[in-house]
């Protein structure tokens, strides 16, 4: 079979040596192209991840090509070492968005162990300075389709069976893309013409044990320059947060983490018991009230400050210990109705105050929430039973709002 110039280059009135250089040219179907058959890589770049196309080729363009062809180039790479070296196929890969890694899909985890193999299988070839070429070979009639290049014929085939031509091929050239000593693989994508550049970082596997095809990241030249200078300003930041070193950020981070989970629990059991306390006094009050003569129902607004991002559960936990406390004797006069507010220190026409309605007799909190409904117009909420639960948009003040509500719970003689 004569080698001869792709249609493109022809095209662009390239010479074949700067075809099989592979620059310069973008041959036949790419697989960057948002269409045209599949690569028989099988994968495509993305085409929403390429920018806009201008009249001219612009110099960020040029930057972006520069930054897929380097992912492109490295993932030939790793999946010639994954394959060579550990006898795995390259299931599906793709480059993914700049600066996102890159990823190849195999049927197994690596261990670290592998990872670090063909990481460093990578970087002795990046160190020797690999070239990459491009041959190009015009087919002849009949030639095209030598293999369909899907993916059950990939698994079942190994990676071999994605090395023929698309069926749906109709570009006129076989293309094959060289790593010196490396791998051979059909593919109508640009590369660079060495591995200099190339330095490769294998992200570390997923645990063992993740069903197939497992993901696989990697970083490789430029783009992992640019994750290596996010993940510092990631770590500094961190570490500027913990007044530490970089070095000590992890440690202190698991210290940090540690503490507040302590404290979220003693904050916990002083709630309870807090919560406990203020119901068992509201229980005495009524004893109080009812000892001193009362009659009927006792009502009662309290209206509380707290910060607390937990406002409603704390609220319930007073009204459990209220009903708790109460007397037990069956001639207790039970008959209450309460309600309970939650503001933060600091109110605004935007923060929210927390209310719960609770009583003895579940119609009567029924008709009173709603009635707290039609009063307070930045009220919503609703309920079942005896508890009646709502939030306030806006500013509640205990000596305005809650003299309002305080009234509205009063029983109607
Ligand atoms: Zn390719």
């Amino acid at each position: 079979m004569g080698r001869g110039i792709c249609q493109e280059a022809r095209r662009r009135g390239h010479t074949l040596r700067e075809c099989q250089a592979g620059r310069g040219e973008r041959p036949g179907p790419a697989c960057d192209r948002e269409e045209g058959p599949p690569c028989p890589r099988r994968g495509r770049l993305q085409a929403a991840a390429r920018p806009r196309k201008s009249s001219y080729k612009s110099h960020t363009s040029w930057i972006y090509d520069v930054l897929q062809m380097s992912m492109h180039t490295a993932q030939h790479v790793v999946s010639a070492l994954i394959e060579s070296k550990l006898q795995l196929p390259t299931l599906a890969w793709s480059l993914t968005q700049h600066p996102a890694p890159s990823y190849v899909d195999l049927p197994r985890a690596l261990t670290p162990a592998e990872v670090q193999l063909i990481q460093d299988e990578a970087n002795r070839l990046v160190f020797e300075g690999r070239r990459v070429h491009v041959e190009v070979a015009e087919l002849q009639a009949g030639e095209a389709g030598i293999d369909t290049g899907d993916a059950d014929d990939a698994l079942a085939g190994g990676r071999a069976a994605g090395r023929g031509l698309p069926s749906d091929y109709t570009g006129g050239v076989h293309r094959v893309v060289v790593v010196d000593g490396v791998d051979r693989s059909p593919c109508c994508g640009t590369h660079l013409p060495s591995l200099a550049s190339l330095q490769t970082y294998l992200l570390p596997p997923p645990p063992p044990g993740a069903s197939a095809p497992v993901r696989h990241h990697f970083l490789a030249g430029p783009r992992l320059l640019t994750h290596l200078g996010a993940v510092q300003g990631l770590l500094a930041r961190t570490a500027g947060a913990l007044s530490c070193g970089p070095p000590e950020a992890p440690e202190r981070v698991a210290l940090v983490v540690d503490e507040s989970k302590r404290r979220e629990k003693r904050v916990e059991e002083v709630e309870r018991q807090l919560a406990d306390a203020l119901g068992a006094g509201l229980a005495e009050e009524m004893r109080a009230w009812t000892a001193a003569g009362g009659a009927g129902e006792w009502t009662r607004y309290v209206g509380r400050t707290d910060d607390t991002p937990t406002a409603l559960p704390f609220l319930l936990s007073i009204s459990s210990a209220f009903a708790a406390a109460l007397p037990e004797a069956p001639d207790a006069p039970h008959g209450y109705t309460m309600l309970l507010s939650s503001s933060p220190s600091s109110q605004t026409p935007s923060t929210t105050t927390v209310v719960l309605l609770f009583g003895s007799d579940d119609k009567k909190v029924k008709v009173v929430g709603e009635e707290l409904k039609k009063q307070f117009k930045g009220l919503k909420g609703g309920g079942r039973g005896t508890r009646w639960s709502g939030k306030y948009t806006g500013v509640w003040l205990p000596e305005r709002e809650g003299k309002v509500a305080a009234t509205i719970l009063q029983p109607s003689t």
